[in-house]
């Protein structure tokens, strides 16, 4: 049955994250021929309508207001149920991240709709479209179908492949006034961390240090398969107790997700935590002195030795494959 579905552009510093390419990717799995509606909101977005359309939206509606040039939960709330009270999408697709998870249950709320969070894929099964997530830190995954009214899910970044990009499409971007209440809460200034590199929650690389790196220091030769691999560096929470590196990287249950195409873990011994943030990662590769450790049993490859000299190796043979 074709479907109006709605994304959200989610930006960063002026461009579009790469999250709202997946989306419109699943939102084409769940429109099964409708029209993909991309929805910007911000100040100074409209020349980001063009891009959306190449990656696949038919169609981008623009909300610009000052009021919304951060994000506050209370204004894009706002911005976007203007939205669908003009366009009455049948399914909302959001990423799944800090800004999707905060906004999307508020938005679900508001719609009185359900909402399937965290998915991971969507294929349609005897005539249903099924979403899968996973649940339990990652332990098992749950299949749902929507039987009655909106279909509205978040997508996990890196999951579901986006569109390809095609420079030659073209689509209306219109925009739509909304006069944005008073906020409730005002943004006076963003401080952000420093951080060098690939952003760890969208990267296709991940090089882990746990506990087994034994220093700030020992997280070198890591930073340097990273830069080999357009990588990003992440951390078990024992490297971020130790002090070894930033809690921003720490990468668990209590720490970010990843799903990157391929996980190095050096000198990280598995626990469950630890597990729940990148088991579903699409290929593992487990570096451990210890050959009992329980990363190996999520591991694709597994390398028995000491990290010290096992990453500057590879290092080394990335090295000459880029050559
Ligand atoms: P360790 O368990 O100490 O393992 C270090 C490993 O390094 C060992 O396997 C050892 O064999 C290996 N090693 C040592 N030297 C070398 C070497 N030279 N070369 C190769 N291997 C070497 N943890 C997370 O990571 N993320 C979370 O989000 C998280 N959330 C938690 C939430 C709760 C409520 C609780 C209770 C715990 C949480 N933890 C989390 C902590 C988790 O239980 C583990 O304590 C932690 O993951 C262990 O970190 P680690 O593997 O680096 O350290």
């Amino acid at each position: 049955m074709a479907r109006k579905v709605l994304i959200l552009g989610e930006t960063r510093e002026g461009s579009l994250r790469n999250v709202s390419f997946e989306a419109i990717g699943a939102a084409k799995l769940a429109a099964d021929g409708g029209e993909i509606v991309g929805v910007l909101i911000g100040e100074g977005i409209q020349s980001l309508g063009a891009e959306l359309i190449q990656y696949g939206a038919d169609r981008v509606v623009t909300v610009e207001d000052e009021k919304l040039s951060q994000y506050t939960s209370d204004g894009y709330a706002q911005a976007i149920l203007a939205v669908i009270e003009e366009e009455k999408p049948e399914g909302i697709i959001f990423g799944h991240t800090a800004l999707g998870k905060d906004l999307a249950p508020r938005i679900a709320s508001k719609l009185n709709s359900g909402l399937i969070s965290d998915v991971t894929s969507i294929e349609e099964t005897g005539g249903n479209l099924v979403f899968t997530r996973p649940i339990y830190s990652g332990k098992a995954f749950e299949k749902k179908i929507v039987t009655d009214g909106i279909i509205f899910a978040t997508i996990r970044p890196n999951n579901i492949d986006p569109v390809q990009k095609d420079e030659t499409r073209t689509g209306d971007t219109s925009s739509l006034n909304v006069e944005i209440k008073d906020l409730r809460a005002i943004i006076k200034d963003v401080v952000r961390k420093a951080t060098e590199g690939v952003d760890l929650s969208e990267a296709k690389v991940v090089i882990s240090g746990g506990r087994g790196v034994k220093s700030e220091e020992g997280f070198e030769p890591l930073k340097e398969l990273a830069d080999v691999l357009g990588g990003a560096i992440g951390a078990s929470r024992g490297a971020c107790d130790a002090d070894y590196c930033d809690y921003s990287l720490q990468i668990g249950q209590t720490g970010k997700v990843v799903t990157p195409d391929l996980y190095i873990a050096c000198g990280i011994s598995g626990a469950i935590q630890h597990l729940a943030g990148m088991s579903n990662s699409k290929v593992i590769v487990a570096i451990n002195k210890d050959p009992e450790a329980n990363i190996f049993k999520v591991a694709d490859y597994g390398i028995v030795g000491d990290l010290f000299e096992i990453v500057p190796l590879l290092t080394e043979e990335f090295k000459k494959l880029k050559v």
